[in-house]
């Protein structure tokens, strides 16, 4: 479903991603763990078009993205990529001056041009399934950033995506309100999405995560089964991570 070939993503001189190749298949859940500046939000951007990528490939889909396609290509090509593609980021980024529902509601208007009343009641689905049906009318400043988090979950999942990223969604959340969110994300992929995770949440990586990638100086330097990572990294920088954060 997702496959990464010999991609590399540079700024300037600054190689970031180095030659990284991988294959994630449908419904498994990957959690991209490793030190700051490691690379992890930068190939996460490059799955789905948000950084263009220096060398190799990456495909989703099999919507095949090159570093040699030129830019009209390009973006047809990531046009169809985040079709199938949700996204949630650290911050919610919800827009201030509409209601919870009015948030999900916008895309399935905008994007996928659906009538007010169809978008209506999908987004109430969605409310509900991130368990905040009874906050539609309310607005973004009026919720916790836990309940932001769900909302900003809700709205990307109405574009109906096979794929999920996420990155480091529970880091700007107060320690009480991770767990909502985290709930929310094994539903999620306890009903089979395709994700993949930044996260600094071992224990959630560890329980909900089919595999593991450990990334260090732009490099996959360890791709293990969650059980094996945590009880037996093979490598120094991981074990030195690990003692760290756990
Ligand atoms: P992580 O998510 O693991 O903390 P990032 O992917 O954000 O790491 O960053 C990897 C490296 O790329 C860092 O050294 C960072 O400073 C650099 N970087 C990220 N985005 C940019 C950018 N837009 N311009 C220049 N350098 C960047
Ligand atoms: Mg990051």
């Amino acid at each position: 479903m997702i496959q990464a070939i010999d991609l590399s993503k540079s700024y300037g001189q600054h190689e970031v991603l180095k030659h990284i190749s991988l294959t994630i298949p449908a419904h498994q859940v990957v959690a991209v763990v490793g030190p700051s500046g490691s690379g992890k939000s930068t190939f996460l951007r490059c799955i789905n078009g948000l950084e263009i990528i220096t060398s190799g490939s990456i495909s989703v889909n099999d919507h095949l993205l090159q570093a040699t396609n030129k830019k009209k290509e390009r973006q047809k090509i990531i046009h169809a990529i985040r079709q199938d593609t949700g996204m949630v980021f650290q911050q919610f980024n919800l827009y201030p001056h509409k209601t919870v529902i009015e948030n999900v509601m916008e895309a399935l208007i905008v994007v996928k041009k659906q009538s007010k009343e169809l978008a209506k009641k999908m987004a109430t689905e969605l409310l509900k399934r991130v368990d905040l049906q009874e906050k539609e009318g309310v607005y973004p400043s009026k919720l916790s950033g836990g309940q932001q988090q769900r909302v900003a979950i809700a709205r990307a999942l109405a574009m109906e995506p096979q794929i999920m990223l996420f990155d480091e969604p529970t880091s700007a959340l107060d320690p009480e309100l991770v767990g909502e969110v985290l709930k929310v994300m094994k539903e999620l992929a306890d009903e089979g999405m395709t994700m993949v995770i930044v996260t600094h949440e071992m224990n959630f990586a560890q329980n909900v995560a089919d595999r593991i990638l450990f990334m260090a100086d732009g490099q996959i330097i360890e791709d293990a089964e969650p059980k094996a990572f945590f009880a037996h990294p093979v490598t120094e920088r991981a074990q030195k991570f690990l003692a760290k954060v756990k």
